[in-house]
């Protein structure tokens, strides 16, 4: 039993780096970049296996709602592991998915009544993708089955997610695996000219996407967006004027719009469902991350009673006949539910609008600082880009800056040139200076100026 007894002597992280394979990562850069063992959470701190203190201030992938260790979470997810832990959804259902679809259902009055479950975010666009496609086979239209998607876009990795997402380093190398789909020029506010609102360059990329839909509609099954923010992609931000062109614009070409809230969803943007920000519905919205407060792997596809009906028959073969083994999984329903009550109870997004004035304060910084560009902020995220003529590197800033960070007790991952931060909803003011303060030190050290 050597190889063990070498094993046990060996730290923690090169266990890992050589058993584990982890993810979005080239593993070689662990020969120079840090890989941090956390043996324990509490509230919005990371404790790494030799105690030190790190601030969550990107929400541990931006999953995190009210905190590491939360103690109504935890109790919610005990309580459950003594009455069910787990049970198919097919031919069987369980008060946590059943409460929990209902409350969703009413976070929307209404208009997306029907609740449809999987594990992961990726897997809940593969599931708004499939039921559009279906939907229009149903109703005699085959040959709608093309997807639109905005310009660097992200809904995930699986190869039909990956398919409607345009960040060019996680496509690449499988981009024969990938069915065509029409990309259109995103609303990014970046964009704007000297003379130019936000809502102008939605105005643009708007008339943009009319344009396709007026030569293609009858091609196209439907168009899917981030709504306000597009995370992966560098946390490009754009006007709810966007979601209202182009929610009318489905509807008078018979497209139907997906908006993947997996990210902004849950508070994240201000408001429950960043589409409130615009005031539209639509016809399918996907969650994820957030909904289980960062615990467990939940996600959702979320539909309206039209196509629901669709699928509606004596035929099983014109059912749905989509899932996964951890379906609506009772534990995870169970963490989501309480974060529902947590958003109630607490008032979550009323005391958040104070949050997201102590985020804007201590970043007041960055604003002023002539080697940052397009600070910008939608609700509880808030990010600004490092302009190039201030990099000393661009391939290793990212790195650099995190391992920076983690010097100086923040856990920051920056995409590209974007420095972004989204906490959990439970910051001090102290704390949230705390972070300002850090992340202005650690960039201080890695770019000139
Ligand atoms: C993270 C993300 C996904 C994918 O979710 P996974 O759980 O990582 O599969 C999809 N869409 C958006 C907008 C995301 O941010």
């Amino acid at each position: 039993m050597k190889v063990i007894s070498d094993l046990n002597q060996a730290t923690l992280v090169n266990r890992s780096l050589s058993a584990v394979w982890h993810p979005c990562t080239q593993m070689k850069h662990h020969e120079s970049f840090p890989l941090v063992a956390i043996t324990k959470g509490k509230g919005a701190w990371l404790y790494d296996e030799h105690g030190n203190a790190l601030l969550d201030c990107i929400s541990s992938w931006w999953t995190n709602l009210f905190g590491h260790s939360n103690p109504k979470i935890n109790q919610a997810i005990t309580q459950q592991l003594e009455r069910i832990e787990h049970v198919m959804l097919a031919g069987f259902t369980h008060p946590p998915v059943v409460e929990l679809s209902e409350k969703l259902a009413a976070l929307t009055n209404g208009n997306l009544g029907h609740v449809f479950y999987a594990s992961d975010g990726a897997s809940a666009v593969e599931i708004a993708l499939k039921m559009s496609h279906h939907f229009w086979q149903l109703n005699s239209k085959p040959e709608k089955k093309k997807f639109v998607c905005l310009e660097n876009g992200y809904h995930g990795e699986t190869l039909g997610a990956l398919a409607v997402t345009d960040v060019a380093i996680f496509r690449e190398a499988y981009g024969s695996l990938l069915q065509d789909v029409f990309t259109v020029t995103s609303p990014d506010a970046r964009k704007a000219k000297a003379s130019e609102s936000a809502e102008d360059v939605a105005r643009e990329a708007a008339n943009a996407l009319e344009q396709l839909f007026a030569k293609e509609h009858k091609n196209i099954a439907a168009m899917i967006v981030e709504p306000l923010v597009q995370c992966a992609g560098q946390m490009a931000m754009h006007s709810p004027e966007y979601l209202r062109l182009v929610r009318d614009l489905c509807d008078r070409y018979q497209i139907h719009l997906i908006a993947d809230e997996i990210a902004v969803g849950c508070g994240r943007s201000g408001k429950f469902f960043a589409c409130e920000h615009a005031g539209i519905w639509p016809d399918f919205l996907t969650l994820s991350k957030g909904i289980s407060g960062g615990y467990l792997p939940l996600s959702l596809c979320m539909t309206t009673d039209k196509i629901y009906r669709a699928f509606y028959s004596d035929q099983t073969q014109h059912g749905f006949l989509h899932s996964h083994s951890y379906t609506g999984n009772p534990l995870a329903c169970a963490a989501a539910l309480a974060c529902l009550e947590i958003f109630e109870a607490e008032k979550v997004l009323e005391n958040n609008i104070a949050r997201s004035q102590n985020l804007a304060t201590a970043f007041a910084w960055a604003k002023s600082d002539t080697r940052i560009d397009h600070w910008r902020q939608q609700g509880m995220i808030l990010a600004f880009d490092v302009k190039s003529s201030a990099l000393k590197n661009s391939h290793v800033f990212p790195r650099e800056m995190f391992a920076k960070c983690l010097n100086e007790g923040v856990l920051i991952r920056p995409i590209g040139n974007t420095i972004y931060v989204m906490p959990p909803y439970i910051l001090s003011a102290q704390e949230t200076e705390q972070m300002g303060q850090a992340v202005q030190r650690a960039l201080n050290q890695v770019i000139n100026g």
